[in-house]
């Protein structure tokens, strides 16, 4: 499996009205401190969260929207999904696409897309006709279900982010490699373990929103972060040499990239940054 990080920013860093020692430094040094809003991309064909800079992360990363053929949905919160972007499917911006796009997401979250859209432009993500001439595929999968796409399974799984709109997790395997894209979250739920229980991962992306403050709210800090990871371990999830990635990295808590990969080193874990590719 490739994965390539599209971005690693909470809201983006440096945020964008923001003067503070953090952002002030991300602007002077830029290269790995400038983070675009987070999101991931799976064998240049699957889209973990269309945020609104996915657009821009893909033409700089060499990479192709048009060939994507599945986007998976954590929740609506709008670092997170862009109704612009989502938008330029409609037929009236003359779209062409070979292959069609698969939307996967949580019923609630669908449902907040559907709001959010039809508010903006004049989508129907519930009529069929009109998803057909959009080419366009919608798949609800609540958390604790599992679906299989090409050779892809895909289980959503619990977090407690938000859920008046439904706001999930997703763990994908393929080739008997598992990846787990945790953000956003607060700490582990009893239901997120059930729901993980028996499965092996070897590459998790978790969110790290607030690094060294000693604050949290329904995101992590680095000491919440370090409990998460021990959770899975205890729980027997964790591949022995399962790569550990900090992910919607903010301005608040997180120092320049250099410093907070030191930080994050003394426990084994490494931040994400925007354009890091590797191969499980
Ligand atoms: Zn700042
Ligand atoms: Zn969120
Ligand atoms: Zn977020």
């Amino acid at each position: 499996m490739k994965i390539t990080v599209l971005g690693s920013g909470g809201f983006g860093y440096p945020l964008t009205f923001c003067d503070c020692e953090y952002c002030r430094k991300a602007r002077l040094m830029r290269g790995k401190n400038i983070r675009k809003r987070a999101s991931i991309l799976i064998n240049d064909e699957m889209i973990i969260d269309l945020t609104p800079d996915c657009q821009v992360a893909m033409n700089m990363y060499g990479k192709d929207m048009g060939k994507v053929k599945l986007l998976l949905q954590t929740h609506t919160h709008l670092d997170h999904f862009d109704i612009n972007q989502f938008t330029t499917l409609d037929y009236k911006y003359a779209t062409k696409r070979n292959d069609s796009l698969m939307l996967v997401c949580s019923e609630l979250c669908l449902n907040d897309i559907q709001n959010k859209v039809s508010q903006y432009d004049k989508m129907d993500l519930y009529n069929d006709e009109y998803l057909n001439k959009i080419n366009l595929k919608t798949k609800t999968l609540n958390h604790g279900e599992s679906m299989f796409f090409d050779n892809y399974t895909i289980k959503a799984i619990y977090c407690s982010h938000d859920e008046k709109i439904g706001a999930q997790l997703y763990l994908i395997k393929q080739n008997g490699k598992s990846i787990l894209y945790a953000t956003d979250t607060p700490p582990l739920t009893k239901t997120t373990l059930k729901e993980l229980k028996g499965e092996k991962i070897d590459c998790i992306f978790l969110d790290e929103s607030f690094g060294i403050r000693d604050y949290y709210f329904s995101h992590l800090n680095i000491k919440y972060f370090d409990e998460y990871i021990n959770k899975l371990k205890q729980n027997n999830l964790l591949n022995k040499n399962c790569l550990i990635y900090a992910t919607h990295l903010t301005h608040d808590g997180n120092p320049p990239h250099e410093e907070l990969e030191q930080i994050l080193k003394q426990y084994g874990y490494m931040p994400a940054y925007d354009g890091l590719e590797f191969k499980l």
